[in-house]
């Protein structure tokens, strides 16, 4: 009897370390490029930073580029030791040698993640472009390529001439799942009611959605466009896997940031970031999910 309760005890020690092993994932290294926005870029790496580390899935470090005007040309960035890069930029150009280490890292694997206003960034760098699928602002317009809205249940390319980018007045509201299948978001509610929180509208640019993920109806009476507009899609780059996400204006401080308290926005960063840069997402449904009528927030970032 007590030889056969150590010889279990010591196969079950034998055995624990190797389940151990095999369950504990392997945090993602990622790096975060911020440093020059026309936003609160102080709190939204910081707030980015703490999100993806908080879930325990993902390192965060940080590229931090020189102040606008200051001398860009030592900033060059080595993509080599990460699986995932966030961009949280809207500033200078960057270096040609950066810009070119970046296509590369994504035509070659590498994921992306593009953050709100990174969308802004870059009209004249054409790869870019097409790693954000769409953009605005920045002197955009048609020659920029088509909106690319909802409607009539399916993705509509409208090439009418027309500046791209805007917003009208921050409100909450509901985003709509076009592509339940798409694991970034499948489980997640189809309707879900979202912070207050700034709505892109008229956004244009190559418009290469992979995914659409999700809309929402960006209405008149809030100084919008009338349409459903594309909010969170996926893109394909090469090899590369891109998740764009429109929303997450920042607040004043860490403590004062309604819209990316939102979790609906953590969670959607969370699973795109883990799909764009693995092609696979682990996460649970989380419970505290938003629903169509009510918006949650964690606003301790987990
Ligand atoms: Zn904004």
């Amino acid at each position: 009897m007590k030889h056969s309760f150590v010889r279990k005890l010591f196969l079950l020690c034998a055995v624990v370390p190797f389940i151990g092993a095999v369950s504990a994932q392997k945090p993602i290294k990622a790096l975060l490029i911020t440093g020059q926005n026309n936003h609160n870029w102080k709190v939204s790496h910081a707030a980015i930073k703490q999100i993806l580390e908080n879930a325990r899935l993902f390192t965060v470090d940080l590229a931090v580029s020189p102040e606008k005007g200051q001398d860009m040309s030592q900033f060059i960035l080595d993509f080599t030791p990460y699986q995932l890069v966030i961009v949280d930029y809207n500033g200078d150009a960057w270096p040609e040698e950066t810009n070119k280490r970046f296509t590369e890292f994504v035509k070659n694997g590498g994921g992306a993640v593009v953050y709100h206003a990174a969308d802004n960034a870059f009209a004249n760098w054409k790869e870019y472009n097409e790693m954000t699928a769409l953009g605005g602002w920045e002197g955009r317009d048609e020659k920029a390529g088509p909106y690319v809205y909802w409607k009539d249940g399916k993705i509509v390319k409208d090439y009418s001439p027309g500046s791209g980018g805007s917003h009208g007045n921050q409100h909450q509201y509901v985003l709509t799942l076009r592509d339940p299948k798409h694991p970034i978001v499948n489980g997640l509610s189809a309707k879900w009611k979202h912070a207050q929180d700034e709505l892109y509208d008229r956004m244009r640019g190559p418009g290469n959605i992979a995914n659409l993920l999700y809309t929402a109806y960006s209405d008149e009476s809030t100084k919008g466009s009338g349409r459903e507009e594309s909010l969170l899609f996926t893109v394909e780059y090469g090899k590369g896997r891109i998740f764009h996400t429109m929303l997450g204006h920042a607040g004043a401080t860490l403590e004062d940031n309604t819209a990316m308290f939102c979790t609906g926005f953590q969670v959607t960063l969370l699973r795109g970031a883990e799909w764009a840069a693995t092609g696979k997402v682990t996460q649970k449904v989380p419970k505290d999910f938003p629903t169509e009528t009510e918006a949650t927030y964690r606003k301790n970032y987990k």
